[in-house]
């Protein structure tokens, strides 16, 4: 296989996006005027220039305004559909999805409306796209862990549609260790899980998030790169870790795309993916990711392919399944 546009046509599986961050201006321009809510902003195109971040609180505190205009299960529903419009473009197969209850519930909307409009999309997309698609409940860090505790109860009427939870928002300060009963409490009541830590974060926010709450793949990780311990490990355990470049770039949590380690880490035999994170604030969705690391790093075919393999066997699928798209892919290269 040879040129780019064959890489990308693969089938590929998304293991890190917020659907929250799939929120695209128009649509919060349409939303806010169909339930008559005020933007900071007079035009999509003002809300397109203010998508400019110079750290992860400046994004975050525009991130939250924008969830904002989510208000009924119909708009929950076409954030999410819009997504998997734009996962059928990308070839995405499978995908991991993260939302976050609490921006929402903590604002009025019942978790109930939620679920009721991902559930819709998630139906539409198996049966009219061929697309699966699995929840990750995550918890706002900056809030209490009796929060995430009072979240993971509310949730209780719709366990059998989400498949994971996680942990996200504001990682410095905020470390495992203030969630681990949490996690203990999902784990026993059958859920995977997964933490973002080493984006803003040091090398042992990875190390607690594995040790203190068990978790199954790390959100983010390149910061494990500081420990030469750490990486032998997470090398031998073979765990996985959903790497966001675009995110990275935007953020600032590497200057410039040339400096990425995700293929130092790769090389190190690590279990390394490439996701989009907040896609519609960061320039670009999955594909988008895996251009720029072709552009910047000179990134071979052999390894965009291992990458791509790397996100089915880190995903949640069951074995089989996992097996089916590996041979697929390997039948397409
Ligand atoms: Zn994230």
């Amino acid at each position: 296989m040879s040129s780019d546009w064959s890489i990308l046509s693969l089938p590929k599986v998304e293991l890190h996006l917020h659907i929250e961050g799939t929120l695209e201006p128009q649509m919060m321009w349409d939303l806010a005027q169909k339930h008559k809510i005020s933007l900071p902003y007079d035009s999509v195109q003002a809300i397109q220039d203010a998508y400019q971040f110079s750290n992860l609180q400046s994004f975050l505190d525009l991130y939250y305004a924008g969830t904002n205009v989510l208000r009924d299960a119909d708009d929950f529903y076409q954030l999410m559909w819009a997504y998997f419009l734009r996962c059928k473009e990308d070839n995405i197969v499978h995908t991991e999805i993260m939302f976050d209850p609490q921006s929402h519930t903590h604002r009025g909307v019942a978790f109930a409306t939620i679920m009721q409009g991902f559930n819709k999309a998630i139906k539409q997309a198996k049966d009219e796209l061929g697309i699966s698609a699995y929840l990750i409940m995550s918890f706002l860090r900056h809030l209490s862990e009796a929060d995430a505790l009072n979240t993971l109860e509310e949730a209780k009427p719709y366990y059998q549609d989400i498949t994971a939870i996680g942990l996200d928002s504001s990682e410095l300060g905020n470390p495992p260790d203030k969630f681990t009963t949490v996690f203990k409490k999902a784990r026993t009541a059958g859920f995977k899980c997964v933490a973002h830590a080493g984006e803003e974060g040091p090398a042992s926010y990875i190390r607690d998030a594995i040790k203190l709450l068990n978790v199954d793949r790390i959100d983010h990780g390149v910061r494990a790169i500081d420990d030469n311990d750490l990486v032998t490990q997470l090398a031998k355990t073979n765990m996985p870790l959903t790497v966001c470049p675009l995110s990275n770039l935007k953020l600032c949590v590497v200057n410039d795309m040339t400096e990425h380690n995700i293929l130092t880490l790769l090389e190190k035999g690590l279990r390394v993916t490439v996701n989009s994170d907040d896609p519609s604030y960061f320039g670009g969705y999955l594909n988008d990711n895996f251009s720029a690391l072709k552009q910047a790093l000179n990134m071979t075919d052999a390894q965009a392919i291992r990458l791509i393999k790397n996100s089915f066997t880190a995903s949640f699928l069951p074995e089989a399944e996992k097996e089916k798209w590996l041979a697929k892919i390997d039948g397409l290269i």
